[in-house]
This record gives C-alpha cells, structure tokens and sequence, in this order.
C-alpha cells in the first residue's frame, strides 16, 4: 500500500488554535497558563512525522475500541471485496485525535489499496483536487481532512466524481466556455470532519456511510497506552497505564503524549519503569489533573462557577470572560467537558454541574 500525503503542517507551532492567554477576575483558583497545552487534541508538528507512523494500529484487529464503527466497516469491507469493488465513500467525524487517518489507512490496507491523504486547506484551487483525482488508480482511497473546510468551487468538483465517477471541467471563457467531461477510476473518498454539521447537505448525501467516533472507554485508552509503551520499549505497569490513560481526555492521540512524556520523566528519574506513582507525578508536573482536567479547563469551570453562579451561561459570555476563542471552547474544551459530566448544555446556556463543583473543590 503506498501512502501519499499531502496534508499542509500544523497552523500554528502547537496546534492550538487562536490560543490567547487569560486570567479570572475573583477566581481563587487560579494557576499559572502553561505555554501549550499537552492535552490539546490536535496534533502537533512533532506528531505529524515519521516515528509517530509507527504507532499507528495497521489493521483493524489491531485497531482498538470503537466496536460499532469496527462492526460496520468489517461489513462493508467483506461486502466491496466479495463484489470486487471499491468501498462506499465514508464519513468520519468526532473530535480530533480519536483515530478517523487512522482508520483511513487501515481500511487501504483491508482493502489492498493505495491511501493518498490530503487536507481540505490544500486543495484551495481547483486544479488541487483536479490533479489529485486524476492520479488516482481504481479502488485507490481519497482521505480529505477537515473536509468541512472545502472551497466552494473544490465541493461541486468533487460531486460528479463522488457520485458518477466524472470530472467536469470547464475549459474556455464566457461565451466560449465549454464543459469537458473526463471519467475516474472507482475510488473511494474518506472524509474526516469534526464538524459534521458544518457540511453542505448535498456533500454530505454523497456518502454511502457516515460514522461517528466516540471517546474512548478507561480500559480501550489503558490498551493503548500499554501498546504504545510496548513499541516504544518503556516499560509500563497496569497501574500506570491506567492513570495515564485516566487523564487522557478519552483520546488515543492525548494517551500517547501524556507516555511520552512520562516516559522522559521516568528516565531521568531513573525509574525502572512506570508505575502508578511515577506516572502520576509526572502528570502533575505537567498541570494534567487526575480528570484530565489542564487550566483552560479548570479556568473555563470555575468562571462559570464564580461569575455566573454555575449557569445557565452562554458561550459567548464564557468566552468574554476566560479570554478564550469561543470556537476554541466549544471545540476543544466542551466535549469532554460534557463526556464526563462535568457540563451541560441547555436551551438557556451551559451550566456547571455538581461533580464539577466537587473536583475544584467548591461546596
Ligand atoms: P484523527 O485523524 O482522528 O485526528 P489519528 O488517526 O491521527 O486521529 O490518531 C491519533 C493517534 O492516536 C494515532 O497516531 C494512533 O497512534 C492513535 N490511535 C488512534 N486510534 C487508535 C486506536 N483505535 N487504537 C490504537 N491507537 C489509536
């Protein structure tokens, strides 16, 4: 299988967007904001190279947790190959970090086929998408990410390649202009979004299958992080891969950080290997809290604790008062938030439940 990525680097040093600092008026928690934080979910620059490829599971029985998505694609594998085709176009979506690249590449695998990897903010100009597809042989999968992000002009090419395998081109001016049609091999188009709503509806009609990513489970992220560990030769006890995987936010590209990071502070303190208590050392050192929790989070919490009585409180108020980009918080922060509990979200705002207040410690 031979991988061609295209995919542009990270925007920004850290992969956060927009990140600014902030401080609460009143907040008796407050801490000092670390540079970047180390449970941002986007990758970092250092994560888009090579030695991270290697973490990569390569087939799907090596691809851990997320049994619905598993059980549907394994049909669908079996199904293409038994007809000789090539797989329906598939939609991922779900917060980044969880394994939809992936995924990508395993189903290439599964299917013996080539994966050529992209991102929808280097196909700008139609001549992007028109060189890509034309390059491609039959069967081959197309792997757009962030594909929420596609110019319009981009989108409508890639309709009549997604649903008749054609690629109409405009060729000439004004009056003269004429539209050329050239056929496409089969291919099969992935598209990985983590913001499934923000597509068109006639994008996303073109998809034979469109499938959500869950955060994954304590025990899916303690396999990960004992496989993890086993590639890259840090020993690792069932209790450290368990905390670890605890302050992992439910994402398998977070887990493999948080090691990585362990693991350097496991070396120089001469740790034989990581237990419990070294891994949760080192994950203070690192501002990671025993939830997950970093500072924006805590930040983000107790504002709406202190200032707003706990909620209702819309986002845009959260925001104005944290200093933080609201799409920041609503995409980078909120859905874990609200995968364990710690927020709700209302038609009257968000508000900050109980066991939030308990783990700041407030009454
Ligand atoms: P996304 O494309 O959703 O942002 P990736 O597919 O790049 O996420 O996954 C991030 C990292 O997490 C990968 O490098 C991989 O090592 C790891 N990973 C993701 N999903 C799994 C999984 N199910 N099992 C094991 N490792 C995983």
């Amino acid at each position: 299988m031979a991988i061609i990525s295209s995919k542009q680097p990270a925007p920004e040093s850290d992969g956060h967007p927009k990140r600014r600092r902030a401080s609460v008026e009143g907040s008796s928690r407050k801490a000092a904001a670390p540079e970047a934080s180390i449970l941002q979910p986007v990758a970092t620059a250092e994560e888009e190279g090579k030695q991270e490829e290697s973490l990569r599971p390569q087939r799907l029985a090596d691809y851990i947790g997320q049994k619905d998505l598993k059980g549907v694609l394994e049909i669908a594998i079996q199904a293409a190959k038994g007809r000789g085709e090539s797989l329906d176009h598939l939609l991922l979506y779900g917060p980044p970090g969880l394994g939809k690249t992936t995924m990508c590449l395993i189903l290439a695998a599964e299917m013996g086929v080539n994966c050529k990897i992209t991102a929808a903010p280097a196909l700008e100009r139609p001549r992007d998408i028109v060189g890509i597809l034309v390059g491609l042989s039959p069967g081959d999968i197309l792997f757009i990410d962030e594909i929420h992000r596609l110019s319009r002009m981009t989108e409508e090419l890639l309709y009549p390649a997604m649903e008749d395998f054609r690629l109409d081109i405009t060729v000439g001016k004004g009056s003269t202009a004429k539209t050329r049609s050239l056929p496409l091999p089969k291919f099969t188009l992935i598209g990985a979004t983590t913001r499934v709503g923000s597509l068109t509806s006639p994008l996303r009609d073109r998809f034979g299958l469109i499938q959500r990513l869950r955060f994954y489970e304590q025990d899916e992220l303690t396999l990960i992080v004992q496989r993890t560990a086993e590639i890259l030769q840090a020993p690792v006890t069932q209790a450290g891969a368990e905390e670890i995987a605890r302050r992992a936010r439910g994402t398998p590209r977070i887990a493999n950080r948080l090691l990585k990071r362990v693991r350097d502070y496991a070396q120089v303190k001469q740790s034989r290997e990581i237990d419990q208590e070294v891994a949760a050392q080192a994950l203070e050192v690192f501002n990671v809290d025993p939830m997950g929790l970093d500072w924006t989070d805590r930040l983000v919490l107790s504002v709406m604790i202190e200032q707003f009585n706990g909620g209702p409180v819309g986002l845009e108020a959260i925001a104005a008062a944290t200093g933080e980009d609201s799409q920041t918080i609503e995409e980078v922060y909120e859905p874990y938030l609200l995968q364990i509990g710690y927020l709700h979200r209302t038609p009257r705002g968000r508000v900050a439940t109980p066991p939030a207040r308990k783990h700041l410690g407030y009454e």
